[in-house]
């Protein structure tokens, strides 16, 4: 049995994950949110004296938001749609026949106006063009949502339905690299602090097919994203917790997002992997809390 089955397994005994049948979707218990809430408080303790604007999204977004963010282009193959039943009674009577038989009932599924939403930032850069232009001295957003990605896996670090907290900056170039610059260290501060061994690396989206490659490439040779790395299933190659990311203009020019001085702003935005970061701290720590270090319980309860 490999590594990933072993700690996935481990998980669901101990109960910190509860089974659904489908891999990457689990339930958690109180003691993995209590985990997650706890390490929330630290970020707020990291970032609270910042002047973030908190905003929550539910996990799905506008249809139309994410056909202009160009998420098909880029990731079609980790996208979820809704999809609603929009019949009348004979349609009804067809689709319990077709469920009755065991044949495909979802195919008359319409699509809604709703998606899942991909990363918790996505609602965001439509929300703040509609309000006009932004300060010369630039924005900053505090966020967290559920976020759906269709990547099935064994993994227990690899979820289909996750929650991400993340910080968004808009402002100059200068504005948004320093704020990305600076939750590269704090991300490292405070995974010491729950002692928790990590490395920061430079990274890339999965873009889909050939020509994502050469996208890939291009993200890296211009240092456009970092990731914080701990191991969870593998000391080799530990996992993604966090990551750090510059889209230069991209998402200023393509939602309209401007400076009051009429230039494009930048964004950038750094991302928490939260169930990432707990089962990070229960692989380190064991998977019970009790017995953790005093110094972390500390740190992450007082
Ligand atoms: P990976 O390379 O591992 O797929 P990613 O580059 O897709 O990660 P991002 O898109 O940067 O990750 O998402 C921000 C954070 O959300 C990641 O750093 C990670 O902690 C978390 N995350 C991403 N995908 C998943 C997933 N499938 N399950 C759980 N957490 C995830
Ligand atoms: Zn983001
Ligand atoms: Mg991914």
């Amino acid at each position: 049995m490999d590594m990933q089955t072993n700690f996935l397994d481990r998980l669901f005994e101990s109960g910190l994950l509860i089974e659904t049948g489908v891999d990457g979707l689990y339930g958690r218990s109180g003691q993995f949110e209590d985990v997650i809430a706890a390490f929330e408080r630290l970020i707020d303790r990291f970032g609270g004296a910042d002047g973030a604007e908190a905003m929550r999204f539910p996990p799905g977004m506008n249809r139309a938001f994410f056909e202009t963010s160009g998420y098909m282009k880029s990731f079609p193959q980790l996208a979820g749609t809704v999809h609603s039943f929009c019949g009348d009674e004979l349609d009804h009577m067809s689709l319990l026949k077709c469920m009755e038989v065991g044949e495909d009932w979802t195919k008359d599924q319409e699509a809604t106006d709703i998606v899942l939403t991909p990363a918790a930032c996505y609602p965001l850069y439509p929300t703040v063009a509609r309000r006009g232009a932004l300060p010369m001295s630039g924005k900053l957003f505090d966020l967290q949502s559920y976020c759906f990605r269709h990547e099935p896996s064994k993994d227990p670090a690899r979820q289909q339905l996750f929650r991400m907290r993340e910080y968004v900056c808009m402002g100059t170039e200068r504005h948004v690299t320093d704020f990305r610059q600076s939750w590269m260290d704090r991300g490292v501060e405070m995974m010491k602090l729950v002692g928790l061994d990590v490395t920061i690396d430079i990274a890339n989206d999965p873009f889909f097919g050939r020509a994502g490659k050469m996208l890939a490439n291009n993200q890296r040779d211009q240092n456009l994203k970092f990731e914080l790395l701990i191991p969870i299933t593998s000391v080799t190659k530990p996992t993604a917790c966090m990551s750090f990311n510059y889209h230069q203009d991209a998402f200023g020019t393509k939602w309209g997002l401007n400076l009051e001085d009429g230039s494009v702003a930048h964004t950038a935005c750094v991302g928490f992997g939260l169930e990432r970061i707990a089962l990070a701290l229960f692989h380190t720590h064991g998977l019970d809390v009790k017995h953790w270090p005093e110094e972390v319980r500390k740190v992450l309860w007082g």
